[in-house]
């Protein structure tokens, strides 16, 4: 997968020049750092991010406290290695399962994002894992949303609760209330509740979605970004922070050829950890985030 592709390449060329020296100076610190420098912003990393890790980088590659059996090429690997782990959230976070069931996990995030597709990819993982999951249509916005989420609960093979036509219709945070008493008196485990997201960041829904919250005090909070935002993904991000405090962000769409310049800005902006990437329209494209891995993709 071509994930970091252009990030991973730029770094490879500007260490390569390192290999060779025997030690490391300040001029070569420099220089690479620049490098590094431009292979993030050039992947859309946000300019505020990037000055920090590499200010962090040039710190550590320059102080006594680096690794003395690694030539300076491999010091610099591994320092990069470990500051782009500790940026993207160090160890895997996994889901904070409820003492008491139902888990009730609230997902949010821009239209289009892939919050659906999320919710069914959750739905599909969980029933493997043995839990019962179950769907909750809280996106009562477009009209084809609750029927998407009954086809991917569908193909889950999940319950999905929606609303009756005449019975609460229109207000989302009923439903997911009503959702949550239903999951508890038929004994599913996981309740998964997808909401209204537009185009744009929008003050309305966000107030929806933060009532939503509000009523369900979810375990979890997923806010849904599509990898592919570029620049746009610290602001939004920011604004789905304030508006309702996620606990986790889920990628989407790194199968497409995002510069994965969103993971790093969104991971180090909010502080909230990566904890799934979707990898494709299908409901098994997803997987767990392995902070680890993806640096290493980054540096391989
Ligand atoms: P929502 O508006 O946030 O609920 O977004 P949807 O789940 O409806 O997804 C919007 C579009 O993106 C749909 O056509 C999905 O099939 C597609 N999609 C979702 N996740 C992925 C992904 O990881 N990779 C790709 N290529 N497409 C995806």
């Amino acid at each position: 997968m071509a994930i970091f592709g252009n990030l991973s390449l730029r770094l490879t060329e500007s260490l390569a020049n390192l290999r060779t020296k025997g030690k490391l100076t300040p001029a070569d610190v420099d220089g690479t750092v620049r490098e590094i420098r431009r292979a993030l912003l050039e992947a859309d990393v946000a300019l505020p991010v990037v000055k920090e890790f590499t200010a962090h980088i040039r710190e550590r590659a320059l102080s006594d406290d680096v690794n003395k059996a690694l030539n300076p090429a491999q010091q610099v690997v591994q320092i990069v290695n470990e500051e782009l782990i500790g940026i993207l959230g160090g160890e895997v976070r996994r889901i904070n399962f409820a003492k008491q069931p139902p888990t009730v996990i609230m997902l949010a995030g821009l239209q289009g994002a892939g919050k659906t597709t999320l919710a069914g990819k959750l739905a599909k993982k969980l029933l493997e894992d043995k839990h019962q999951p179950m769907l909750v249509a809280c996106d009562l916005q477009r009209p084809n949303a609750v029927n998407q989420l009954q086809i991917v609960g569908a193909q889950a093979g999940a319950h999905v609760f929606a609303p009756e036509p005449g019975n609460g219709i229109g207000d989302p945070v009923r439903v997911a209330k009503d959702a949550i008493k239903y999951a508890t008196d038929k004994h599913y485990d996981v309740v998964i509740i997808d909401t209204a997201g537009r185009l744009g960041v929008d003050a309305e829904l966000m107030k929806q979605a933060a009532n939503i919250r509000k009523a369900t005090n979810p375990d979890e909070v997923l806010f849904v970004i599509d990898a592919m935002i570029g620049q746009d993904a610290v602001a939004t991000a920011k604004a789905f922070q304030e508006g309702v405090d996620f606990t986790g962000v889920v990628l989407s769409k790194l199968d497409g050829d995002a510069r994965g310049g969103a993971a790093l800005s969104v991971a180090k902006t909010t502080g909230r950890p990566i904890m799934f990437a979707s990898t494709g329209e299908r409901l098994d494209e997803f997987e767990v985030f392995h902070p680890d891995r993806m640096a290493s993709r980054i540096l391989d």
